[in-house]
């Protein structure tokens, strides 16, 4: 799966993506992730991406020409299932559309900044708009960064233990996490449930389920 993501501050993304999981993702060639300034298609010699609203409102806004001239550049090289642009009043981001971007082979997503972008990009360019949250962040940088972390650990081949993400969150209908213990038994007096330790796979198995049931 091969991830383009559009952002003004690129320096923002350099740590999510170096460590962990989704370098192993990017090592193993599962995933590809290619960061662009949009900086580098700004107007004029001052390399210009934003301006004042018409209307009159505060703040500034992020320009079309700079975010249409590298959309164009990507749409040159290859075709994109979705472009996605991050931000607040998008759909709420799901495990299940996490699930659902997996399927694609290639993303682009937008990451807004200052007051917003031009509606006119969100009218032509984009196909998908999502929120991580519903809560008001400066930049789409690190909402991107947690769509493509939650991506990463879902394609095939990443994960050493992938029977382990099915007791996940989200992953089972109306069931929570369970649970989980390692050593040492008792700390500071507080003890592992003992069921655990039975070696009686069956009551395990069905504890491990009652606790996952969720609280209402
Ligand atoms: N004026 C906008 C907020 C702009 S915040 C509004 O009220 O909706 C600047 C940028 O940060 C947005 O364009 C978006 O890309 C990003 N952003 C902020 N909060 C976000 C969130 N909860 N989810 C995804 N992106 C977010």
């Amino acid at each position: 799966m091969r991830i383009d993501i559009i952002s003004v501050i690129p320096e923002i993304l350099h740590g999510p993506f170096s460590h962990a999981i989704i370098k192993k993702a990017i090592n193993k060639g599962i995933l590809e992730i290619y960061i662009h300034n949009l900086r580098k298609y700004g107007l004029g010699h001052r390399k210009k991406i934003d301006d004042y609203p018409y209307g009159g409102e505060g703040g500034m806004v992020l320009r079309i020409e700079p975010v249409y001239q590298c959309f164009h550049q990507l749409f040159s090289e290859r075709d994109y299932d979705e472009t996605i642009f991050m931000t607040p009043d998008g759909k709420l981001f799901s495990q299940k559309y996490a699930e659902y971007l997996t399927e694609k082979k290639n993303i682009i997503i937008l990451c807004g900044r200052y007051k917003g972008i031009d509606q006119r990009i969100r009218d032509h360019l984009i196909t998908q708009e999502i929120s991580i949250g519903p809560y008001v962040l400066s930049g789409g940088e690190l909402a991107s960064a947690v769509v493509v972390e939650s991506i990463s650990r879902l394609l095939p081949g990443v994960l050493n233990n992938p029977d382990s993400m099915e007791t996940d969150s989200f992953q089972r209908k109306n069931l929570a996490a369970n649970p989980i213990y390692t050593r040492p038994f008792i700390y500071k007096g507080w003890s592992v449930p003992k069921i655990l330790l039975s070696g009686h796979h069956k009551k395990i198995k069905e504890w491990l389920y009652k606790k996952s049931i969720k609280k209402k």
